[in-house]
């Protein structure tokens, strides 16, 4: 089968590979899209924060929907308790969860699975024409939802995380920091919570797109500054609650300035490189901030939001700017790299 494979920074191949084979409990996958995550984006530029030792040459794609065309030994993998074993035939249409929890360890008894103490990458390697996944790991994508829509899991279980550790409620005031794909998942999930929502970027097209999936007040962050815009557009006081959804130091930064009183600020994106951030903590003492990170997904989030793009509770197919074959899957990556667009999306087989 041909794979794209990643050999160093910028240097992705598309090469012919041996194809995988399903193992006991595992499905083979012909992958129909996989999505360029801003993770990917961050392996093919050589800029992720902490450098483990990841093997190369390797197989990106995380993102990816496609149909099963073979089962491994029907034997269960050794019993781990973790998600309940779907029923899956060949010739369903499949999404795969990549992180295959273990449900026994310490944070996963506690709840919080997206910090499962033994994580296994289940899934990896979606810029191919066929992957593996264990049967736990797959949710089955109803008739009416394309592929590339199903692809959309991934990152919206992510939104779906940092949204139970923020709060919403229906009038308030929110500001999506970012109106790329992941801000503009943000924007339409705190529209379904009743809130008004104000979008700030730099980019004109994204504000744009931001403007055609309910955003009521947008800022063009190239020409005004987003903090006092903010308050201008809440009588001097502020937004509830400011979802950044860019890893930078500066835009974190107004997040704080522009929270109001008793506030929430959610840190959405990670920083890359690592930066230190020079903070007035009066800032959050003296507002009584509620500062939250967030990261990564449950499976529960994973299945909420293939819910969500079931019944058009958020409509994702906007959100594709860029479609590539296969064989032009470095374009994909050069075309996240550059901002052009919202999301990329390869479609490795018909
Ligand atoms: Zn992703
Ligand atoms: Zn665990």
């Amino acid at each position: 089968m041909k794979a794209a494979r990643l050999y160093g920074i910028r240097d992705l191949r598309v090469e012919d590979v041996a194809s995988p084979d399903p193992g006991p409990g595992e499905a083979m996958i012909r992958i129909h899209s996989c999505g360029v995550c801003p993770s990917d984006l961050r392996g093919y530029l050589g800029t992720r924060s902490s450098a483990g030792p990841t093997s190369l040459p390797r197989t990106p794609g995380h993102e990816w929907a496609g149909v099963v065309v073979a089962l491994g030994d029907s034997a269960a993998p050794e019993s781990d308790g973790g998600p309940s074993t779907p029923t899956i035939r060949v010739g369903d249409r499949v999404v795969a969860d990549w992180r295959y929890v273990c449900g026994q360890c310490y944070q996963c008894r506690r709840g919080v699975f997206n910090y499962c103490e033994n994580l296994r990458r289940g899934v990896r390697g979606g810029f191919a024409e066929y992957g593996v996944a264990p049967l736990s790991q797959l949710r089955v994508i109803p008739d009416h939802v394309s592929f590339e829509e199903a692809s959309f899991c991934e990152p919206l279980a992510c939104i779906l995380n940092a949204h139970s550790y923020t709060q919403i409620a229906v009038g308030n005031d929110v500001v999506v920091v970012g109106a790329g794909p992941i801000g503009l998942l943000h924007l339409q999930l705190a529209r379904n919570r009743g809130a008004r929502v104000i979008v700030s970027d730099p980019i004109a097209s994204r504000l744009d797109a931001a403007r055609e999936l309910g955003a009521h007040d947008v800022i063009d962050a190239s020409n005004t500054d987003p903090v006092a815009r903010v308050r201008e557009l809440t009588e001097g006081r502020g937004a509830d609650t400011v979802i950044v959804a860019v890893g930078a130091a500066e835009p974190i930064r107004q997040g704080l300035a522009m929270a109001t009183i008793n506030g929430w600020v959610n840190l959405f994106a990670g920083t890359y490189p690592s930066q230190e951030l020079p903070v007035d903590p009066n800032l959050i003492h003296y507002k009584q901030l509620r500062v939250t990170g967030s990261h990564d997904f449950t499976p529960h989030n994973f299945s909420t939001a293939l819910k969500l793009i079931q019944f058009g509770i958020v409509r994702v197919k906007p959100l594709i700017s860029h479609r590539f074959e296969l064989d032009a899957v470095r374009d994909a990556f050069e075309t996240a790299a550059g901002r052009l667009g919202l999301k990329s999306m390869v479609l490795p087989t018909k």
